[in-house]
């Protein structure tokens, strides 16, 4: 008989990562299955975002022990775009600004290279037009915004959007959202968390939410908080303890986990 013992999505396993000599993650442990929430949490500097980096395969830095797997596979070595048409996404704090690039011209892009790696031909222009005008109208963004560079001149939140766009486009199983919320004001706060949810309840996928910030999990409920200091995840609990970080701070977490 045939048992069906569940494997995580991703499971880091003692991740120890550098840059530049400088020693940034300790002894990362952590496992995500499928349809899961996770939020990381704290302070600047605790390697929030060198993880999503190393998870996702940024060349600058080097993975010095532990691995990563996805899908019980290791992808501790594989190039960065093979990671993502594996089904990893990671949408960047700092989503950068490409002079020159149509946007519209870049998501067919990915698109297509995501069908390549899976064997399949590239897709009809017409064909993919009317899927990204659905994706834009489920990341309520304005059709306006395809036909620009990629990011030039986007308000913080429509940069946040286009991120979400790529991810919605990639129909990626697992999405890292790096400070989604950071420079958001309220509205568009609310507005965004209500897309995510939807990406979350409708297909499944499972995200990981880094975030300062107890309001961003008032909107998108996490199964699990993760807090991080130092390069190591210190505490792991559920959403009880965003309440008790933004009562107590984080030095009381650190207290009473060291
Ligand atoms: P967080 O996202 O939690 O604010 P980061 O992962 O951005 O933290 O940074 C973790 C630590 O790694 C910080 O001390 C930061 O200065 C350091 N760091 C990040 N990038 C580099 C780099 N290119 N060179 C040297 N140190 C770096
Ligand atoms: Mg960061």
């Amino acid at each position: 008989m045939i048992k069906n013992i569940k494997v995580p999505l991703l499971e880091i396993r003692n991740l120890h990562a550098n840059i530049n000599d400088n020693k940034i993650l300790k002894g990362v442990n952590l496992s995500i299955y499928e349809g899961e929430v996770h939020a990381i949490m704290g302070i600047n500097g605790s390697g929030k975002s060198t993880l999503s980096k190393v998870i996702a395969g940024h060349p600058s830095y080097n993975i010095i022990k532990g691995e990563i797997l996805f899908q019980g596979k290791d992808i501790s070595n594989l190039d960065p775009d093979l990671r993502s048409h594996l089904g990893l996404f990671l949408a960047f704090q700092y989503p950068v600004e490409i002079a020159g690039l149509d946007n519209q011209e870049f998501l067919e892009a990915i698109y297509n290279a995501k069908r390549l790696s899976m064997n399949l031909p590239k897709v009809n222009p017409l064909f993919f037009y009317e899927l990204l005008r659905k994706k834009l109208k489920m990341v309520k963004l304005d059709e306006s915004f395809i036909s620009r560079n990629v990011n030039e001149g986007f308000s913080g939140g429509e940069k946040k959007r286009n991120e979400i766009l790529q991810f919605a486009l990639l129909d990626s199983q697992l999405g890292i959202l790096d400070e989604t919320d950071s420079g958001l004001d309220i509205d568009a706060l609310k507005s965004i968390s209500e897309t995510i949810n939807t990406i979350i309840k409708t297909e499944n996928k499972s995200i990981i939410l880094i975030t300062h910030y107890k309001r961003l999990l008032e909107y998108i409920k996490p199964d699990f908080i993760h807090v991080m200091d130092d390069g190591q995840i210190i505490k792991t609990g559920d959403s009880n303890i965003a309440n008790l970080l933004e009562e107590k701070g984080y030095d009381w977490i650190k207290n009473i986990t060291r």
